[in-house]
């Protein structure tokens, strides 16, 4: 399914299968989850996509081809010292095998060289390249992905269930750490990352309230469905003070109302790539040693910690299964605030 321009619908086509490049696989792809970030892209809020694109960032598929091995991977596997830039981004390749079941996220690539990547912080890369954006992605019978940031997929999770662990689960556990050891976690707006996160916050023993779109009675019943002990619209105050917030919703008037629902020395953390503006607010309700923080993309160590974690919360991922020929839909069912869980694609 390719986007040929932002604000177009994508179009079904026949395009040749692609072949791996020097250090890459090339995939089957079984499942690819449907994410808030593909309507970014496709409605053109994120800029310069490549065109025309294959959307999707949360793939699973099966190795069907590897290519030929890089030259820091052939350096890595000689046992020799590469160059300084090849040892640099040289994360040595895992042992990968024709038929192994894999992930595929959105950090698609980085430079491996820049004081971002050296320091641990991979997902500031400036020349990250990202999977559905940059990258061809999953919406698609068969993908190529570097093979350094594909993770194996943890085999208590069928395809379709593991999809959503790639983006929605890998961006809410980051987001999860990044609100700090709270007790009482405010989630807003509750879709797929959302989902996940209740699960894994419940786990942890934390206290849950969820911010649903005001009269959203279906979002609220499945956040209490989740372990969430208060759900409500979106425009009120929690029964209680929170100890920190996550806004996956991306609407900018949220971050008011989340730090003025947060206690002193909480964190409001914005997990989305995209946000309409930020109305002005008093000083007041930031004061107090609140901090507001944003996450962006993810590091493979997230994806290793969160999808080591999954199967022993054991996150459940609901989702709602689309023909791949119907992404279309599924993108507009998204962006109505319809999906239950998460959308998946299946070729
Ligand atoms: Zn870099
Ligand atoms: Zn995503």
């Amino acid at each position: 399914m390719l986007l040929d321009a932002p604000g177009r619908p994508l179009r079904a086509a026949n395009v040749p299968r692609p072949a791996p490049g020097p250090g890459q696989l090339l995939l089957q792809v079984h499942a690819c989850g449907v994410c808030r970030t593909d309507l970014h892209v496709a409605d053109g809020e994120l800029p310069d996509p490549k065109l025309p694109l294959v959307l999707g960032h949360e793939i699973v598929g099966t190795v069907v081809e590897i290519g030929p091995p890089t030259l820091a991977g052939h350096f890595a596997s000689a046992g020799t010292a590469g160059g300084p830039a090849a040892s640099r981004s040289a994360m040595p390749e895992a042992p990968v095998s024709v038929g192994d079941r894999v992930g595929v996220p959105w950090l698609g690539w980085t430079c491996g060289a820049c004081p971002f990547c050296r320091s641990g912080r991979e997902n500031l890369c400036d020349r990250a390249r990202f999977t559905g954006y940059h990258l061809d992605g999953g919406y698609a019978e068969f993908a190529v992905a570097d093979r350094r940031y594909c993770f194996p997929i943890p085999a208590s999770f069928p395809d379709r269930e593991a999809a959503p662990l790639l983006c929605a689960g890998l961006i809410g556990w980051r987001s999860l750490c990044a609100a700090g050891p709270a007790e009482r976690l405010g989630i807003y707006g509750f879709g797929a990352a959302a989902h996940i996160v209740a699960q894994v916050a419940r786990w942890q023993g934390r206290r849950l309230f969820a911010f649903t779109r005001p009269g959203d009675e279906k979002a609220r019943r499945f956040a209490l469905d989740l372990g969430a002990e208060w759900a409500g619209d979106s425009d009120r105050p929690p029964p209680e003070v929170l100890d920190a917030a996550i806004i996956f919703a991306p609407a900018g008037p949220l971050l008011p109302a989340a730090l003025r629902a947060t206690a002193k020395g909480g964190t409001v953390v914005c997990a989305g790539i995209h946000m309409s503006d930020i109305p002005s607010f008093p000083y007041q309700i930031l004061w107090g040693e609140r901090v507001v923080r944003s996450v962006a993309n993810l590091t493979r160590k997230d994806g290793e910690e969160f999808l080591a974690l999954a199967p022993k919360v054991p996150v459940r991922t609901e989702i709602e299964p689309f023909p791949l020929g119907e992404a279309n839909a599924a993108l507009d069912q998204l962006r109505a605030g319809e999906v239950r869980g998460a959308a998946v694609l299946s070729p």
